[in-house]
């Protein structure tokens, strides 16, 4: 029997067409789609596709959207071999990063794709992505495991961890880097896949969680930036966490008020998170003067995650319980987004 892969449509300038009257890219619906791929009936795969009602430009997804593809992979979970999620790429990072918490113990590609031309363009790339992420949704080792059992994301011929991956182009085919983590595959003549990259496989039941809490807010240092008006956003009546993403090694200004404010916060119960703003390599608080204040306050440094994985993993943890001790749970690697052996 040929192997079963569900599509989900969410929308994305992969399905887009341009508004003729003012050139605007706006999502259309899966049928549009399917017409532009007749490549897709000549494949030896078995297809069936779901979508959203509304197809969305992923600058409109919320959590809330991420908890319906998971629980649509859930439901759907038993009848496929493999999931390809199609998707705007400009939120695909957290949409990636957000299911791979969601899907705990998932044993099953869910790979997500689009494109940065609409597939009925004529030099689109959407095409290639699309075939290719099926057929790796669709491919199984010699046992008959799924080859790739995690959330990944594919595009222009690389296959990443969902939860390592960083939008680094807005025009560039080759859009997504992963800069801690190597490549699952990569595509050329054959898919080459590089099995240690990959997570193993699981034993047990697909659980997928439902909630996740957005009570959090992103502070991005920078030189020059005013305590007052830290002090101003973390004000917030309701909030359970701050990400601060810092420079370099998990660094930020040691001026005394602006780390007052930070402490005020921590005061109130306000979880901070340390994540870096650079691309590659991992938060060390402490190994600069300009991050003891942090450690010292009890700031939880995230390794090598990216921001879009610190995001959604504490809107995950937080979700699943109304105590403090949820930011225990950023120093545990749960789905491969962190490699460090110290959380420091
Ligand atoms: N704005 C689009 C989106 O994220 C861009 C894309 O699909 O690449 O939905």
């Amino acid at each position: 029997m040929p192997p079963k892969v569900l599509l989900i449509y969410t929308g994305g300038t992969i399905g887009m067409h341009a508004d003729p009257r003012t050139g605007e890219l706006r999502p259309m619906d899966l049928a549009h789609l399917e017409d532009q791929v007749p490549e897709l009936e000549r494949m030896q795969i078995t297809l069936d596709a779901i979508s959203f009602d509304k197809a969305i430009d992923s600058s409109d997804m919320r959590p809330a959207d991420h908890v319906r593809i998971a629980e649509q992979v859930g439901s759907h979970y038993d009848k496929f071999d493999g999931f390809v999620v199609l998707h705007g790429s400009d939120t695909m990072a957290y949409t990636a990063s957000a299911l791979s918490f969601l899907l705990e113990g998932l044993n099953k590609p869910v790979i997500l794709t689009g494109s940065q031309l609409p597939i009925g363009a004529i030099r689109t790339d959407a095409k290639e992505n699309l075939i290719t992420a099926i057929q790796i949704a669709a491919a199984k080792d010699e046992e008959g495991n799924a080859m790739v059992p995690e959330v990944a994301v594919y595009f222009e011929y690389g296959l990443m961890r969902g939860n390592r991956t960083v939008k680094v182009h807005a025009e560039r085919f080759e859009a997504f880097r992963s800069p801690n983590w190597p490549a699952l595959a990569e595509a050329g003549v054959h898919i080459r896949y590089d099995r240690a990259a990959i997570l193993p496989h699981r034993k047990g039941p697909l659980n997928v969680h439902t909630r996740m809490d957005d009570r959090l807010a992103v502070v991005r240092l920078y030189p020059g930036i005013r305590s007052a008006w830290v002090r101003h956003a973390l004000e917030m009546p309701d909030l359970r966490a701050v990400v601060l993403t810092t420079f370099g090694a998990g660094n930020g200004p040691t001026d005394p008020d602006l780390i007052d404010a930070f402490r005020e916060a921590r005061d109130r119960g306000v979880q901070l998170l340390n994540v870096t703003q650079c691309v590659g390599g991992r938060v060390e608080q402490g190994r600069y003067g300009t991050s003891v204040a942090f450690r010292d306050m009890g700031v939880v440094g995230c390794a090598d995650m990216t921001v879009e994985a610190a995001i959604t993993k504490a809107m995950f943890l937080m979700g699943r319980t109304q105590d403090a001790d949820w930011v225990q749970g950023m120093k545990v690697p749960f789905a491969g987004e962190s490699t460090a052996s110290s959380f420091s």
